[in-house]
Order: structure tokens, then C-alpha cells, then sequence
């Protein structure tokens, strides 16, 4: 049995990213994977401007002054002033440049009118108080954004920043999604005994689509040799990857294993983890196709730590290795598998891991009632107390 360090290891060094390029307005960049450097072609700020509403002077000249200091202009946002005039203050506006020959601004409250336009200040101001200076943020020419990043909404908000409009990125990884298995129903159609809803190819698609990929729909295949082959080895021309679920065990009925080994190449794993012990990985054509175990729990284990780190690293992606959390259990688990466990929790008000209370891998509510894995080391019981390690659905899936 592999580890699951070990399988991810595997997965990761296999893929050879795709490399076609798009550009893309920014606007429409969140999850896209950049195919270049960003680099900013300006300052920002631009120039000097002011952090506060206030009065804007020369520091020394402000804080030694003996009268009133005369208002000599006014200067808004957007509209730059004339240079400041001797022995005066001018009025200034969060945002505003900061006039030639000013060094500091006095924020508003720390004056006091005096007359018709004077003002006096209350307490002594610093040279460069209150003054964003130029290229305090970003300078031209730096790079402000890696080749391999997925760009989040504050990428975007950096990006439009410096004033790009377009972005260059990797084109979306077309992703094929599969279930498999004669008992499958879809939803909107009545079941039968012995018949049951296919919820795992419809969460797949979402998982698909959260990573930044784009899903295709396969249906479902039948627990048959020839329609499976036919489907996949279609799919894989149309497809970067090809995911399944089910059929990957050891029964009969498991026809997946077959169907690829005649197409392309086959691993078949078993991965130290519970739940989401079967897990194939292989080639079909130019394609890659990674089978997930057919139990719900199972296949939304083995995404999170397998297949979303397999797909980003495929579509350029930089991948970071989930970090999580070390805090106290706030449960027993004295039986644990040889295997390492993922189950499914949370962490209650006082920082404690409190896992769901059912822990069988076909327990999709178990999912949807957590926030996150609860990593627990093979053969490793647990006591109230002992400290483990929790990693949030955010941290797995974003
Ligand atoms: P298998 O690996 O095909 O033997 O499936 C293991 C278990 O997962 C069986 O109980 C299947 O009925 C169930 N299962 C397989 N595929 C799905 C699916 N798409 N949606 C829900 N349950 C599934
Ligand atoms: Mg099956």
C-alpha cells in the first residue's frame, strides 16, 4: 500500500502541465491560472497623495508657526493643486497629490479654525505624516504576481490596480467526469428497490468547476466491459482528464480497472488511507484518468488530498500542501485502522476537534455536516485531549 504522501507524490510528478495560453479581461480571471509573470508598468501610488482629510504644509513651518496659518488653496481627489505658497497650508482631501514644496498633512481634527481661512494646530505634525509616498505599495517593473498562480479576487483588484485590463493565462483543463454502476438512478427519475440516486458525478462536476476547470458531463456507465471502454477511449480525445468513481475494487462487477488496462495504462493503488483505499491512476490516449473509490465520502476524501492537487498541478497551477490546524481532540477514537483516517469534523467555539458522530464512508451528511478532515496517523488511538491535526474544507477546495 501506498501512502498517501506517497500517492500524491506520484500523481504530482506524473502530470505534464498543459501549456496553450489565453488572454482573458481580468475581470474574468478569478481561479484562472496565470501563464506569465505580472509585472506592474507603474508606480502605486503614482505620487505622493494624502492618507487623511486635513491640511497639508511643510512640517517644520506648521509646528513653529506663530499665527495662524493662511488656507492659501484646496486640493481634491483628482485634482492636483499648485505648489504651495510660503507660510501657508492648504487644504487636503484623502487621495489628493500632495502639492510641490508640502511634506506633511495635519489630519483635520488635530486643528482648530482660526478667522476666515486660517487654521492653527492643536499638536506638532512629523515631516512625511500622513503621506502615502510613491511607489510605497508597488514599483514599476516588479513583478507583482507568479507565472502559476490562480488569481483571487484581491490578484484581480492588484491587477486592475496597475492598470491592466487583460490578463495572459493557461487555458481552462477540460476535465471529463464519469460514475459508474447498475444500481445508479438519476435524480428527477423514481427508483426501485435495490436502486440508488448517483449523487457522486454531480458533486465531481462541482468539485471539477470549484478547482477551475472546466466539467464535462460523461453520464453515467454501465456495469459493462465494452460500453466502459467505448466511453472512455472517447472521452479521452475530447478531455485533458478523465475522472471516475466506482468501479475500481476488487469484485466483478469493477469493470473500470479492465476497461482501462486494455486501452492504456493502468495503476491500480491501494492508498493508507480511510476512507479511500482503491484509487486508479492511468493514461487513456493523450489523457489522464485517475478512478475514485465509488462510496460518496470516499471520493470526496480522495479529491481533496489526491485528485485537486493532481488537476492544478495538470491545468500550471502551484499547488501548497494544505497547512490545517493543531488543536485539542474533543473526542476518543481508541480503535483506530492500520490505515491514516480522515474523518469528518469540526472545531466547536473553544478551539476543540469534535468529530461526526457517523464516521461510515457512505455518509455523505457526514460531509455536509463538517468543516473539515480530521487527520488521524495510522494505528494511532486518540485520546480526549491529545492534540490533532484538522484541515478546513477551505483550505482543501478553494
Ligand atoms: P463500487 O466501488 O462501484 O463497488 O461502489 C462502492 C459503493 O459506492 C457502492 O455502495 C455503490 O453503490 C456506491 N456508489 C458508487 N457510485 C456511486 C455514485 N455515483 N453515487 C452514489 N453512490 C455510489
Ligand atoms: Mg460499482
Amino acid at each position: 500500500m501506498k501512502t498517501a504522501d506517497e500517492a500524491l507524490q506520484i500523481l504530482v510528478s506524473s502530470m505534464r502541465p498543459i501549456t496553450e495560453t489565453e488572454r482573458i479581461p481580468v475581470v474574468d480571471g478569478l481561479g484562472r491560472v496565470l501563464a506569465e509573470p505580472v509585472i506592474s508598468p507603474i508606480d502605486v501610488p503614482a505620487y505622493d497623495n494624502s492618507q487623511m482629510d486635513g491640511y497639508v504644509g511643510v512640517a517644520v513651518e506648521m509646528n513653529n508657526a506663530l499665527a495662524p496659518l493662511p488656507v492659501s488653496q484646496r486640493i481634491a481627489a483628482g485634482h492636483p493643486g499648485a505648489p504651495l505658497a510660503a507660510g501657508t497650508v492648504a487644504r487636503i482631501f484623502t487621495g489628493a497629490a500632495i502639492p510641490q514644496g508640502a511634506n506633511a498633512v495635519v489630519m483635520q481634527e488635530q486643528t482648530r479654525s482660526e478667522g476666515e481661512n486660517s487654521i492653527r494646530l492643536l499638536q506638532p505634525v512629523m515631516p512625511g505624516q500622513n503621506i502615502r509616498p510613491k511607489a510605497g505599495d508597488l514599483h514599476r517593473g516588479q513583478v507583482i504576481l507568479e507565472r502559476g498562480r490562480r488569481l483571487s479576487a484581491a490578484d484581480i483588484g492588484l491587477c486592475a490596480s496597475v492598470g491592466l485590463a487583460q490578463v495572459s493565462v493557461i487555458r481552462r483543463l477540460r476535465v471529463a467526469v464519469f460514475s459508474s454502476g447498475d444500481e445508479l438512478r438519476q435524480p428527477g427519475e423514481s427508483l426501485s428497490f435495490g436502486q440508488i440516486y448517483d449523487s457522486n458525478r454531480r458533486m465531481i462536476l462541482a468539485l471539477v468547476q470549484g478547482v477551475g476547470c472546466t466539467p464535462v458531463d460523461m453520464g453515467c456507465l454501465p456495469d459493462q466491459l465494452s460500453i466502459t471502454r467505448d466511453r472512455l477511449q472517447q472521452a479521452a480525445s475530447q478531455c485533458d482528464a478523465l475522472l471516475t468513481c466506482g468501479g475500481v475494487s476488487v469484485g466483478e462487477e469493477d469493470h473500470i480497472k479492465a476497461a482501462i488496462t486494455t486501452l492504456g495504462t493502468l495503476d491500480l493503488w491501494k492508498v493508507a488511507i480511510k476512507p479511500g483505499k482503491p484509487f486508479a491512476f492511468g493514461r487513456v490516449g493523450e489523457a489522464v484518468l485517475m478512478g475514485m473509490p465509488g462510496n460518496p465520502v470516499a471520493a470526496w476524501v480522495t479529491f481533496c488530498l489526491l485528485i485537486r492537487p493532481a488537476l492544478l498541478t495538470l491545468a500550471g497551477s502551484r499547488v501548497n500542501p494544505p497547512v490545517g490546524l493543531r488543536r485539542p481532540a474533543a473526542f476518543e477514537w481508541l480503535q483506530p485502522d492500520s490505515r491514516q483516517e480522515y474523518l469528518r469534523g469540526w472545531l466547536d467555539p473553544q478551539g476543540g476537534v469534535r468529530i461526526h458522530e457517523r464516521q461510515n464512508s457512505s455518509v455523505l451528511s457526514s460531509v455536509t455536516e463538517s468543516a473539515g478532515l480530521v487527520e488521524i496517523p495510522a494505528s494511532t488511538p486518540v485520546r480526549a485531549g491529545e492534540s490533532v491535526r484538522f484541515i478546513p474544507y477551505t483550505e482543501l477546495l478553494h
